[in-house]
């Protein structure tokens, strides 16, 4: 299979990345840690085969924590808490967080996994007026 380069960074760039990778599955997961740990109703994560990521700057900020509980993961900047990509603990797959690219990964969205986790205003947001900034 064909292997993509990708680049991203964090919010407050301090820390920016290139990964090199065969990019599998790109999930939007709605369990209850995905929400907890972005604050907010889905993770959006594209599932590569295991790569080197090279921290291009700013190795120093990246930081990871495993939840104990399960096996789940983040990796993060410690200035501006952004997630960043990571190997899962069995070492089977690298997590790229999609909304921390700075490219178009030419992927989309395979599946809502972890559906019935979902938080109960989800789908009202969806059918909600769509506005440029804030109305
Ligand atoms: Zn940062
Ligand atoms: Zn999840």
């Amino acid at each position: 299979m064909e292997k993509t380069e990708l680049k991203g960074s964090c919010l407050c760039g301090k820390v920016h990345y290139t990964v090199t990778a065969e990019l599998m599955k790109f999930y939007f997961c709605h369990c209850e840690q995905c929400r907890k740990i972005t604050g907010s109703s889905f993770a959006s994560n594209i599932l590569a085969k295991p790569a080197d990521v090279i921290w291009t700057s700013g190795e120093e900020y990246v930081k990871r924590f495993d939840y104990p509980n399960r096996s789940f993961t983040k990796i993060f900047c410690t200035e501006c808490g952004s997630g960043l990509p990571f190997l899962n603990v069995s070492e089977t797959t690298l997590f790229i967080p999609a909304g921390s690219l700075d490219c178009d990964p030419g992927v989309r969205p395979d599946k809502n996994i972890f559906w019935g986790d979902k938080s109960p205003w989800y789908e009202a947001g969806i059918d909600a007026p769509r506005c440029d900034g804030f109305p």
